[in-house]
């Protein structure tokens, strides 16, 4: 076990934990992480199959100043996603859709953006206020599909207050809290428009954790400990007292590491759900909706597919595929369906081929798949985490820092925005 005194320890090295490592060198101070697997990245792994490019979670980060200077900072290049990406669908009556609601559906949306108080009411979850605020068709077919894709989670029991808050500051109708986000954001640095949206690397995300990795690896006084479990956090805090401490350990670690420490924490143990997610990226030569281009398309539930989503690998980013072949990737699992992390591999590749099918029934046939199953993967955002968040907002000791998907927000993005905002207050 390492003994010299980090300015700052890190307990894993996925997303999270190598962002805070990596922007603790870029200030100058040395650092420690531990990772209990022999390898980085935690969810996140860019594998190179000869038939292409597989992410086995995230494929693209929502870019940003803040990920533009970090890309820099680590003279990594970001890739675009391809302008002709851009266009979502949503699978309604039986085909893939862009506008996905009905014209009074459409009136109803716009009624309540113009007058209905966007702010969250008590214990409201996501899908009461979609209700209230937007209509029942828009829930059904714009909020349920998309929320559910991006936190694989289950509308009637996601808080709002956790998922959506930061952007109603006001109980006012929403279209003041869109102006209010908008001039928020009015005098942050802007990203040249040809990479904005969603952006990755030409290796795969995996570029941008291996690079930092090296960072953190090239820095002197800094350490990666591989293979290593932390130590509980009384005997870090014991040896090195002066250190900072971010636990980035992914929500069920982090807990496990919290309640060992203070039993003010074991009641979240028991209350807070993480959520099984699959992933199977299938290569075959036609693409799935023809001449017509796009990001992905998401399937409500209830709309007959297992899948909760497909993404449009090769038409989102260039050389996702070899030899002109193409790339999709499926998306299932989630609060709707944790049954599906128990299926075997085949099984799983069955499914997607039925649902492919009911896209394409002339199909065309596969040339490979790549399957993961992630047990237990991402966290549930409904009233028990909202509380848990609550309790690590009031309750950390000074210098312990608990970050990654679990903290206000899911994706890449907002974890880094709030690791961006953590820099000026650290010593
Ligand atoms: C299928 C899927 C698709 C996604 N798509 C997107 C997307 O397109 N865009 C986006 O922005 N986000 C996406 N996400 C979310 C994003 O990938 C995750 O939120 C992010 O990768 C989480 O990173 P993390 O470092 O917080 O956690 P993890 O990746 O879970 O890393 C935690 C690390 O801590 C280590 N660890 C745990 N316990 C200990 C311990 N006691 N001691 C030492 N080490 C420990 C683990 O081994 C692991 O390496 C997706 C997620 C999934 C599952």
């Amino acid at each position: 076990m390492p003994s010299k005194q980090p300015d700052h320890i890190v307990i894993g090295a996925g997303f999270t934990g190598l962002l805070y490592a990596t922007l603790s060198i870029l200030k100058g101070e040395t650092v420690h992480v531990y990772e209990k697997r022999n390898r980085i990245g935690g969810l996140i792994q860019s594998v190179r199959t000869p038939f292409g490019l597989v992410e086995t979670a995230a494929n693209g980060i929502l870019n940003s100043y803040r990920l533009e200077a970090l890309a820099s900072e680590l003279n990594l290049e970001l890739l675009p996603s391809r302008k002709d990406s851009k266009k979502r669908y949503i699978w309604i009556d039986g085909g893939p859709k862009r506008i996905p609601i009905s014209f009074f559906g459409a009136l109803r949306v716009l009624y309540g953006i113009a007058a209905i108080p966007s702010g969250v009411r008590g214990d409201e979850s996501v899908f009461q206020w979609g209700k209230r605020v937007l209509g029942e068709e828009a829930v059904k077919n714009i909020l349920e599909p998309g929320l559910s894709g991006i936190y694989a989670g289950d509308l009637r029991t996601m808080s709002a207050k956790l998922v959506l808050e930061k952007f109603l500051t006001l109980d006012a109708p929403l279209w003041k809290n869109i102006r209010a986000t908008i001039a928020a954001k009015k005098n942050l640095p802007r990203v040249p428009k040809s990479r904005r949206g969603t952006v990755s690397f030409r290796g795969g995300l995996g570029e941008l954790l291996n690079a930092m990795e090296t960072k953190v690896k090239s820095s002197l006084g800094s350490e990666i400990f591989y293979s290593e479990t932390a130590p509980s956090l009384a005997a870090l805090r014991k040896k090195y007292p002066k250190s900072k401490i971010t636990i980035a350990a992914g929500l069920e670690s982090s807990l496990r590491i919290l309640s060992s420490f203070d039993p003010n924490f074991k009641r979240y143990v028991r209350v807070c759900r993480s959520l099984s997610v699959v992933t199977a990226t299938r290569f075959g030569k036609k693409p799935l909706l023809g001449n017509k281009n796009g990001f992905g398309i998401l399937f409500p539930p209830g709309s007959g597919f297992r899948a909760r989503g497909v993404l449009l690998n090769s038409q989102i980013f260039d050389g996702r595929a070899a030899d002109g072949n193409n790339s999709e990737t499926y998306i299932f699992g989630g609060a709707l369906d944790e049954e599906i992390a128990k299926s075997k591999e085949s099984e799983i590749i069955s499914f997607l081929e039925e649902d492919r099918k009911r896209i394409v029934p002339g199909g065309d046939d596969p040339l490979n798949h790549y399957v993961t199953v992630w047990k237990s993967a991402l966290p549930a955002y409904d009233a028990a985490l909202l509380e848990f968040n609550r309790e690590l907002d009031r309750s950390l000791p000074e210098g312990v820092f608990v970050e990654g998907n679990f903290r206000y927000g899911i994706g890449l993005s907002s974890i880094l925005e709030r690791a961006w905002g953590r820099r000026a207050f650290d010593r």
